[in-house]
């Protein structure tokens, strides 16, 4: 048990204004490896277990730029008519469960589809609670948190403008095929890294079009050689 990673920090509730404690990741952790899907597995630690704060007062969930941001008073609004009615009250434990840390996600799911956040927000959620059920081989649970992430990622590409944070056009598209071969969907995976592949604006993004290509032809390479896997 990594302790040594993390600590307890108070923070001001966006939606109650109560001071609750949070758990912060300390940032000096070693990277192992990166999946296709961008899923950062580090030494002893996956930090992904404390991406969303969970209010223990009020129960409001969010990731940390959206706990700490500006937030809408409409949003503010909308999450205290629900909340008012309810007791949510999780404790804050320093050290999170599995069952502690999919239900932030699933709160955190929630409350951005309450105030209509946008689809890539959504979706990267989605993504991240996949991780966690790859980190405790639930594969069954992995497969639909990222069906639900592909969703989301094709919405956002049809209505959302592009760059989105760091991401760009092509890196979605380029996610999207990932996330279907990990769910082995994998004409729809080629599909959507051919896109990348032979799109000439994507050429200049090198390290994204060249995660495309290894994958297609991983993939390639995988159905000529069944037997290999
Ligand atoms: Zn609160």
């Amino acid at each position: 048990m990594a302790v040594g990673n993390i600590y307890t920090a108070k923070k001001i509730c966006p939606v109650c204004g109560e001071e609750i404690s949070v758990t912060k990741v300390r940032s000096r952790l070693i990277s192992v490896k990166t999946d296709d899907d961008f899923c950062v597995h580090y030494k002893d630690f996956n930090p992904y277990y404390y991406a969303i704060w969970v209010c223990e007062k009020c129960g409001y969930a969010a990731d940390e730029n959206h706990f700490t941001g500006h937030m809408h008073p409409k949003h503010q609004e909308l999450i205290r008519n629900f909340l008012n009615e309810r007791k949510i009250g999780l404790e804050h434990h320093e050290v999170r469960t599995l069952a502690e840390t999919v239900t932030s996600y699933k709160l955190a799911i929630f409350f951005a589809e309450l105030i209509s956040a946008s689809a890539g927000h959504i979706a990267g959620l989605y993504l991240k609670l996949a991780w966690i059920y790859r980190d405790a081989k639930d594969k069954e649970k992995e497969d639909e948190a990222l069906a639900k992430a592909v969703e989301y990622y094709d919405k956002s590409l049809a209505t959302e403008r592009y760059p989105m944070g760091t991401m760009t056009d092509n890196a979605v598209i380029y996610l999207i095929g990932a996330i279907h071969k990990r769910m082995g969907n994998y004409e729809s995976a080629t599909q959507y890294l051919s896109r990348v592949i032979g799109d000439q604006r994507a050429r200049s993004e090198t390290t994204i079009f060249n995660k495309a290509r290894d994958l297609w032809q991983d993939i390639r390479s995988d159905k000529e050689t069944p037997e290999h896997s």
